[in-house]
């Protein structure tokens, strides 16, 4: 099975990447991840992305879409794989679809975790972490006994930078502008396929499946 993983920040879209990943046997594949990898080997494609990368600029989709490319091609993608972090433009999509049907490949399932934008807003900025041991809390969902204080290890615990509110408007503003029009790409493909990701972690999962299962 071949897959994109989509959502917003927050949704929680690492944690069910690793349960697709596990439960359907398909590699993980996070932009970033393959992106460190090429670079701290040295490989010729993390080279280039690391020229860019150096002059704080933004790597083009070309040397993206390689890298990515590259990383298909390896034996473990023989029966699938699950993309994370890309495509993230309508022209690296193309790109993709372009490079699976050369390999008699497509795209099965491009999966949105949806969540409202207000939701992601309050999981976000009421997050909470412990200085010392990094536990996490958050202010209205899951708060520690004592405000400010963490529960396991007594220090203070503090709202990342991150997690700030004017953080936190910038990068969802940034996500919708990327995502729209992916979404209306792999609608148009009629492979898009939407989950609830309000739902707790198992039924996000529950529903995953059910829709991976209709793809077998
Ligand atoms: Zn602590």
């Amino acid at each position: 099975m071949n897959l994109i993983l989509l959502g917003p920040p927050g949704a929680g879209k690492g944690t069910q990447a690793k349960l697709i990943s596990s439960n359907f046997e398909v590699p993980h594949i996070s932009t970033g991840d393959i992106f460190r990898a090429n670079i701290s080997q040295n490989t010729e494609l993390g080279i280039r992305a690391k020229q860019f990368m150096d002059k704080g600029l933004l790597v083009p989709d070309e040397v993206t879409i390689d890298i990515v490319k590259d990383r298909l091609t390896k034996d473990d993608c023989k029966n699938g794989f699950l993309l994370d972090g890309f495509p993230r433009t309508v022209k690296q999509a193309e790109a993709l679809d372009k490079f699976l049907s050369q390999n008699g490949k497509k795209i099965d399932a491009t999966i949105l975790i949806d969540v409202p934008k207000e939701d992601i807003f309050d999981r976000m900025t009421g997050r909470r972490v412990c200085t010392k041991c990094g536990a996490s809390f958050h202010v209205k969902f899951n708060p520690p006994k004592v405000e400010g204080i963490c529960d396991l290890c007594g220090s203070e615990v503090v709202q990342r930078k991150d997690d700030t509110e004017e953080t936190v408007k910038e990068r969802l503003e940034v996500y919708d502008k990327q995502t729209e029009p992916l979404v209306v790409y792999y609608k148009s493909k009629n492979v898009l396929k939407a989950v609830d990701g309000t739902q707790d972690i198992n039924k996000v999962f529950k529903d995953i499946s059910n829709i991976l299962g209709e793809n077998d």
